[in-house]
Order: C-alpha cells, then sequence, then structure tokens
C-alpha cells in the first residue's frame, strides 16, 4: 500500500527521525492497520531514547470497500471531489484528525451511521453546557456508549438505541 515518510521531533528530547506511515488503509487487507486506527496508535511514534508519545498527522484515506465507505482525513478539496466523481456509490466522510478517525471507524464497525453519531454528540453536549467534548465509545446491549469530557474529568452516557434511530430517521426526512 501507499507509504509517506513522516519527520518527527521529539518534543521531550529533540531525538529527530522518519517514521514511514500508511496513506492510504483498506480494512478487509489489512485488519491489524484497522485495529490501529481503532486504539489510536495509527499516527502516534513512541521516542525510542525518551518513550515521549510523539502524534502526528498527514493525509489519509480510509477505504472500505465492502461497506462502501470513505474517511478522508486531512485531503485537499481536489483529491475529495476526485474520490466522489471515481466512487459516485460510496459514501464519504471527511475528519479533522486522527481521534475523529478512530471515532468514524468504530461506528462504521458497529454498523451505525457517522452522520446520526454525530447528531446525537451535538444533542449531548446541547443537554451540559458544561461538555467540552463528546466521544462516540461503543454499542452494547442496545445502548450506544458516549465519553464525555467536561473541564476537569470524564464521564460515560447512554443513549438508547431508538433515540439513535429517531435521528437516522430525521436525517433522512430533511
Ligand atoms: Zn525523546
Amino acid at each position: 500500500m501507499r507509504h509517506i515518510l513522516v519527520e518527527i521531533t521529539c518534543r521531550g528530547c529533540a531525538y529527530h527521525t522518519h517514521v514511514k506511515s500508511h496513506t492510504l488503509v483498506k480494512p478487509q487487507l489489512e485488519p491489524t492497520l484497522k485495529e490501529r486506527i481503532l486504539q489510536g496508535t495509527m499516527f502516534t511514534y513512541e521516542c525510542p531514547r525518551c518513550h515521549s508519545i510523539v502524534s502526528f498527522i498527514h493525509s489519509f484515506l480510509y477505504h472500505d470497500s465492502e461497506r462502501r465507505l470513505l474517511i478522508a482525513m486531512a485531503l485537499s478539496d481536489k483529491t475529495i471531489n476526485t474520490l466522489r466523481e471515481q466512487l459516485p456509490d460510496s459514501q464519504l466522510y471527511t475528519v479533522k484528525n486522527p481521534q475523529q478517525l478512530s471515532e468514524a471507524v468504530k461506528a462504521a464497525e458497529d454498523r451505525l451511521a457517522i452522520e446520526s453519531i454525530e447528531l446525537l454528540k451535538k444533542q449531548l453536549k446541547k443537554q451540559d453546557n458544561e461538555i467540552q467534548e463528546v466521544i462516540y465509545h461503543d454499542y452494547e446491549n442496545q445502548m450506544l456508549w458516549f465519553t464525555c469530557r467536561y473541564k476537569n474529568h470524564e464521564e460515560y452516557k447512554a443513549v438508547p438505541y431508538t433515540a439513535y434511530e429517531q435521528v437516522k430517521q430525521k436525517g433522512r426526512d430533511r
């Protein structure tokens, strides 16, 4: 698959190196890379000298051909338009960072619509002004679990699957 070299400078000890990183992942062919995206380790590097974790970001495409799903991170508008033209039957989502990418892949793995998850996250934020960030966590026993980040702590909040279905239906009706 395709790679790029990423320049890494450790913030802890200024160790400098280049690492090979993937710019395209096809989850059916590369299940271990999919796992790394889900675990949030795909765009990190551990410094061999001081063991600090260095995070990086670059243009990246996740292409699940079975689910006809494209998740694009930091791609140019031109590339995104080309992908839309080349794969008109696929759904294309854009994400801004590896955490959003991981969340989108998780939602897809749980067979949930990413845009409906985003709407549920907005609803949770509306219900509580103190919440700074909401992250989709898991789907279990007819409940969707979200991690809500507050200024000084985190809380898990559950949303029933029926609420997800309502949001999804509304999205369709629009
Ligand atoms: Zn270091």
